[in-house]
């Protein structure tokens, strides 16, 4: 469990840190960005600032340059009165009179000060009189009085007296002097200032409820910073802004030149600056603007590598569980392999008990076989799946005769079928051409595979199987369409997903008692898809279901299929009168074995068919036979000598030409262990049959291959007589011989030839004459250390002493043909046992064939 959670844990680390170090990337950006908005936020701030001073000090020049020509525009009008005075043209009187008005009054002052016309002003004012002497205006501001304006009266070249003008306090204070600055708004007050009274002398109206007005210190706000900077002497206007002060004015000074006097302004900073703000803002917003689009670009980034990452991850996990799942794959093949070579080995062996033994016995021996054989689909199955699983399962195209394929699928099923009680009906397309070429090995299993299902989840009803061409595809293609309707318990909608997932079985409850797997159909789909077909499903649960495999195929030859359902129904007729026999005078089959007395033993069980028999004794013979004249039939012996009948057939499949292009080829071997018939339809044989051939099985299947014209009714005279296997005639037993010793079985003899005991005789004779030559050629091969002849011709002995009765024979020799197997393949130290074997053995065989000839001397009159 912990190793499981290992490979699981690394990747969700991996990530974790990942994220952690991109978030750690994202906030370090994000922070920098902060830093970079702030020094520029602070940066235009003091731009800003910085204009708005600038902005403010031209203000004030501007007034300070307004209020010094007001000032000057003021002292003209009074030199104007004085020059008429000094010239005589008014009386000082009228003169005082003449400047005088409301909120303003003149004097005349002799030079000591003193009123001669008009109001009389403070003794200090006599410092402004004595300076005006000296021939120069001046102005003056005088504490609850107001401001005074002073210019010399001459009297020729002396300065006679002086004129002097007041602008009251109330003036100055009610907006009605003319010093009042005209534009006073909201936005911008101003004041004047006398620096030498240190006072307001013209304030704006509701100066002191302003926020201008500092009531601590009585004086304008900010006026000791605007003092400060102005005696700093950089510059002769000067501006503030100081949020501390004021967070929404600028302060400005300027000083009136030839007076005392300063203008101060208050001007407020928003309306200073609207244009330059709004510019402020712009920035600010494009660059809060870029801070989001970077934040949302950095968040799609992260998402992106966050995805990126995790799909690496992903794609790691998976790699890592494909490598898992292959190995997995490579194990169960290797498993299933090694499993299926004992258990065909078991299987071997109880087909020889089930032959030999009777009673009970036969009877266990049948319920292995039945356990073992459904081990073995299940072994085979998981083989399929595994070697599909880990790509080592190959499609291989070759030749087939499409109807021989449905022959076979017609015998596989329809036994099964029956024994169920079910109908099975077969419809084949008649224009389906029958030369294909496909894989037909894997076509067939995915064929059997559905129909087999179907007949297993049908409990009572039919199944009908369609064969049809769906489509003719260019080049010679076709897509062969095979349904399978049943009318059995069906699927439910929800579980058709999971159909064909492995070793998945669906409706557990009902099909609890049915045998399975689960991977049939996961099988059946995936050859299927390699085939580059495909499958469907429609089903009514509780009704039947039908499954349509659909496969393109190669079109070999156009030549129709033809009447397939007419076929089948003769066959089916054949079978029920198999025991009327047939006869098929004009068919021509060639039987090819190395082995004399096989090729007898055939000629002899088919005799009364009165088929034309060739026989060919070596795969030499057979390719030069059927060069040169058609078989309806080729049964070819697997092992001989030189070429055997694998190497036969592939020879005779590469020939072109031949009149034997479509003709079935039949393997014959004494090799009865199961899983051969497989490897020899793999091999590209038609059919099997294991010798030794009785010859039930053998017309049976020279009934199944021969063109149906060809086959005719056996008139009643020649029919068969029923075997008597069971009842063989009885013979007496030699008087010399305990029944433990008897060498020949007559049961088993009897069953290999029909229970004809007549052929029964004459396989003996020939057998027992055959000894002299065939223990002399087994000596042979041993003397000369010939061991691969020595093993075929034990193997053949297996075989023939078995077709006549002589079962220990043909045991000892099998077990010589498993040694000789064992030393041919074995390694070098193992071939030693192997031959040790052989040689303390050898003896005995033949010492065992020996006694048979005597046995059947003495039993059967034969010499
Ligand atoms: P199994 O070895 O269980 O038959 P398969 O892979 O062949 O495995 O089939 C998977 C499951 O599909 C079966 O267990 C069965 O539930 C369902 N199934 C297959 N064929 C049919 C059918 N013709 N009718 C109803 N159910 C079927």
């Amino acid at each position: 469990m912990k190793q499981n959670n290992l490979p699981e844990a690394a990747p969700k680390k991996r990530m974790l840190a990942f994220t952690l170090r991109l978030l750690g990337r994202f906030l370090l950006f994000f922070a920098m960005l902060l830093f970079i908005g702030f020094a520029l936020q602070s940066k235009m701030t003091e731009s800003l600032n910085h204009e708005a001073e600038k902005f403010s000090t031209r203000q004030g020049e501007l007034l300070s340059f307004v209020y010094h020509n007001l000032f000057r525009a003021e002292l003209t009008e009074l030199n104007k009165a004085a020059h008429l005075i000094a010239a005589g043209k008014i009386t000082p009187a009228d003169g005082v009179q003449a400047i005088s008005s409301n909120g303003q009054q003149g004097a005349l002052l002799d030079i000591n000060g003193k009123s001669l016309s008009g109001i009389a002003l403070p003794e200090e004012a006599r410092l402004q009189c004595s300076r005006t002497l000296q021939g120069e205006p001046s102005w003056r501001y005088y504490k609850d009085m107001g401001l005074v304006a002073m210019v010399p009266v001459y009297e020729g070249p002396v300065v006679r007296y002086v004129l002097c003008k007041l602008y009251t306090d109330t003036s100055l204070h009610d907006g009605t002097s003319p010093f009042q600055f005209s534009a006073q708004t909201e936005d911008e007050k101003v004041l004047l200032y006398d620096t030498a009274a240190q006072r307001v002398i013209v304030p704006f109206h509701d100066y002191t409820e302003s926020p201008f007005y500092d009531a601590a210190k009585d004086a304008p706000l900010g006026l000791d910073k605007l003092l400060t900077k102005l005696e700093s002497g950089q510059e002769v206007d000067v501006s503030i802004f100081d949020p501390e002060l004021n967070a929404d004015y600028m302060l400005y000074a300027a000083p009136i030149a030839d007076t005392h006097f300063l203008a101060i302004g208050y001007r407020e900073w928003r309306s200073l600056m609207t244009g330059i703000t709004n510019i402020h803002l712009i920035v600010l917003w494009v660059f809060g603007l870029l801070v989001v689009l970077f934040c949302v670009f950095i968040l799609y980034t992260f998402a992106n590598q966050v995805a990126a990452e995790e799909s690496t991850a992903l794609r790691e996990a998976r790699d890592e569980a494909l490598r898992a799942n292959q190995a997995k794959s490579e194990f169960l093949a290797n498993m299933s392999h090694e499993i299926r070579t004992p258990l065909n080995a078991i299987l071997g062996m109880n087909e020889m008990i089930m032959r030999e033994a009777g009673g009970s016995i036969k009877k266990y021996a049948f319920n292995i076989k039945s356990a073992g054989d459904t081990l073995l689909s299940i072994i085979n199955d998981i083989l399929d799946f595994s070697k599909i699983e880990s790509g080592k399962m190959e499609i291989v195209p070759v030749s087939y005769s499409l109807s021989s394929v449905l022959n076979d699928v017609y015998n596989m099923v329809s036994c099964k079928a029956g024994q169920k009680g079910l109908t099975f009906h077969m419809e084949v397309d008649p224009h389906i051409p029958d030369a294909l070429r496909g894989d037909e090995v894997r076509l067939r299993q995915v064929v059997v595979n559905i129909l087999n299902n179907a007949v297993k989840y049908t409990p009572k009803g039919s199944v009908t199987f369609k064969v049809q061409a769906a489509d003719n595809l260019p080049d010679g293609q076709l897509v062969l369409e095979f349904i399978t309707q049943d009318t059995g318990i069906g699927i439910r909608e929800e579980d058709k997903a999971k159909l064909f997932a492995k070793f998945q079985r669906l409706d557990l409850e009902k099909n609890r008692n049915i045998e399975g797997t689960g991977l049939g159909l996961a099988i059946t789909v995936r050859l299927t898809e390699m085939m580059q077909g495909n499958i469907t499903v429609d089903s009514v649960y509780g009704q039947g279901s039908t499954f349509t495999i659909r496969l393109p195929q190669t079109v070999e030859q156009d030549e129709p299929i033809g009447d397939f359902n007419a076929r089948i129904e003769a066959a089916l007729r054949e079978e029920k009168h198999y025991k009327e026999s047939f006869t098929a005078p004009a068919a021509k089959i060639l039987v090819v074995d190395d082995n004399d007395m096989n090729l007898t033993v055939v000629q002899s069980l088919l005799e009364k068919t009165q088929l034309q028999i060739h026989t060919a004794s070596s795969g030499k013979e057979c390719l030069e036979k059927i060069a040169k004249e058609h078989y309806d039939i080729v049964f070819l012996d697997h092992m001989m000598p030189e070429m055997d009948g694998i190497e036969t057939l592939s020879r005779a499949k590469a020939m072109t030409g031949i009149p034997c292009r479509n003709t079935p080829f039949i393997a014959l071997t004494a090799n009865a262990v199961a899983g051969v018939k497989e490897m020899f339809l793999e091999k590209g044989f038609d059919d099997y049959l294991s010798k030794p051939v009785d010859g039930k099985t053998l017309e049976r299947m020279v009934q199944k291959y021969l063109p149906a014209e060809k086959l005719e009714k056996a008139a009643e005279n020649t029919v068969s007589p029923e075997p008597q296997t069971e009842e063989p005639s009885p013979v007496p037993p030699a008087e010399s011989i305990s029944p433990a010793e008897e060498q020949i079985d007559l049961a088993t003899a009897l069953k290999y030839c029909g229970g004809n005991e007549e052929m029964q005789k004459k396989f003996l004779t020939m057998f027992v004459s055959r000894r002299e030559a065939v223990s002399s050629q087994l000596n042979n091969d041993l003397e000369t250390m010939n061991i691969e002849d020595y093993t075929t011709h034990v193997h053949a002995l297996k075989s023939t002493a078995l077709s006549i009765g002589g079962v220990k024979l043909s045991e000892a020799a099998k077990a010589l043909e498993m040694a000789g197997h064992a030393y041919c393949e074995g390694s070098e130290a193992e071939r030693n046992g192997h031959l040790q074997y052989i040689q303390e053995h050898h003896n005995e065989a033949l010492e065992l064939y020996k006694r048979l000839a005597t046995e059947a001397k003495s039993r059967f009159n034969i010499d």
